[in-house]
């Protein structure tokens, strides 16, 4: 775990602006931390957590050294709990828990810290008997909701919380994280492009998978270039029973609909712009078997496609259906 506010990605004014509430300790006892899937949002809960109980803070966040900060980095400092669903719901039983627990001071900090995540995983009793508590949520704690929707959230919870809202990370910040992580510098460039803003995305993709599933990709493309999604029924013939599940498909095309932008962008001579910049000179020569109008037909094809898959339609049909429309 980072150990400092100073070395956590993106969001700096976002990030400013809670470690003077922390510091000052004015944070209100509860609040939502919002923000898409990958972008810290938990770390970002368990470094003001640090702040908070920390027994030297400097000026840019905890120590990252004192007995307190190394047991919250450790997941295990008796102040600070997080607390995730149990099967697919966070329940009652653990927001009761939650509750009893904050009858209590702080056994061995300053502050109890409480962060649920994913918040909006609450199911309906947890969620009216977190109420009651975030209303009498005592000053010695802090309740963090994290969330990726905060929308999903009931009304009468938002109304009680402030929102601190992070956004997608920009690549060049998650590109040289990478870097500094020890990645290969080409690796991290198209990792880092590729992930949509989420840091947490591009730490744990595999390198080896990312190529595996690119290949097939450009492989589909480079037959598709003639013209007719035809091909595909070929390519869905030779995919294994496993690989052709709904997610499968969904990463396929989200696969093609990056590496066709990374086309456009070559017809265009944007090449900074490519995400799969370590095979350009082979999306460079794919990119003049391909007319815009070609791509941008694909483009709108897969985007319905996608549609289609996330209103849950078996992934055979909709291949099959691709293929009637071309007939
Ligand atoms: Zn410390």
């Amino acid at each position: 775990m980072l150990s400092s506010f100073k070395e956590f990605r993106g969001n700096p004014e976002m990030l400013a602006r809670l470690l003077r509430a922390v510091r000052r300790e004015s944070i209100l006892p509860a609040f939502i931390l919002a923000g898409p899937e990958g972008v810290g949002k938990k770390l970002l809960a368990l470094l003001a957590a640090q702040v908070l109980n920390c027994e030297k803070p400097e000026p840019d966040g905890a120590c990252g050294q004192c007995a307190p900060c190394r047991k919250i980095a450790r997941g295990i400092h008796p102040d600070v709990h997080v607390i995730v669903p149990e099967g697919s719901e966070i329940k009652i039983k653990q927001t009761r828990e939650l509750s009893a627990d904050l009858q209590y001071r702080p056994f061995e900090g300053k502050r109890k810290v409480y962060i649920l995540d994913p918040a909006e995983r609450l199911n309906e009793a947890a969620t009216n008997s977190i109420l009651k508590t975030l209303e009498e949520c005592p000053a010695y704690a802090w309740i963090v909701l994290v969330t990726a929707h905060p929308n999903a959230l009931l009304p009468t919870i938002r109304s009680r919380c402030p929102v601190y809202r992070l956004a997608p990370i920009p690549a060049a910040d998650i590109e040289s994280f990478l870097v500094q992580g020890g990645r290969d510098p080409q690796q991290a460039r198209v990792l880092s492009k590729a992930c949509g803003g989420s840091i947490g995305r591009a730490i744990s993709q595999d390198w080896s998978q990312l190529q595996m599933h690119r290949s097939r990709a450009v492989s589909l493309l480079q037959r598709l270039a003639p013209g007719g999604f035809y091909q595909v029924r070929n390519f869905w013939s030779k995919l294994s029973t496993e690989e052709r599940t709904r997610l499968t498909l969904e990463d396929l095309f989200q696969t093609l609909l990056v590496l066709l932008r990374d086309l456009l962008m070559l017809k265009e001579n944007r090449r900074p712009e490519v995400t799969h910049d370590d095979i350009a000179p082979q999306l460079a020569s794919l990119a003049s078997a391909y007319s815009f109008e070609r791509i941008c037909e694909l483009e709108a094809q897969l985007r319905n496609a996608l549609r289609e898959l996330q209103r849950n339609v078996n992934a055979q049909v909709l291949v099959e259906s691709l293929y009637f429309e071309q007939q």
